[in-house]
């Protein structure tokens, strides 16, 4: 008896279109790269959408903390 071969479920990498298993830690980018590209790309307004899912006011919450990250060094 041979075990159910678990069919791993491939997706295209939204960045470079290479094949992503499910199971990767980038999913569904094929690397941390690929994540970064495509993070980069929603930031410059190439994908437009109606609705933004950044928020300014939380881009600028996230501005604030790694501020005090900074002054925590002194
Ligand atoms: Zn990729």
């Amino acid at each position: 008896m041979s075990p159910a071969r678990k069919k791993q479920k491939l997706l295209r990498c939204p960045t470079c279109s290479k094949t992503v298993a499910a199971g990767d830690p980038e999913y569904p980018f094929c690397s941390e790269r690929c994540r970064s590209i495509d993070l980069g790309k929603w930031a410059s307004g190439v994908y437009r959408i109606s609705s933004p899912i950044l928020d300014p006011e939380v881009l600028e919450g996230l501005g604030e903390i790694s501020k005090r990250s900074q002054d925590d060094d002194d």
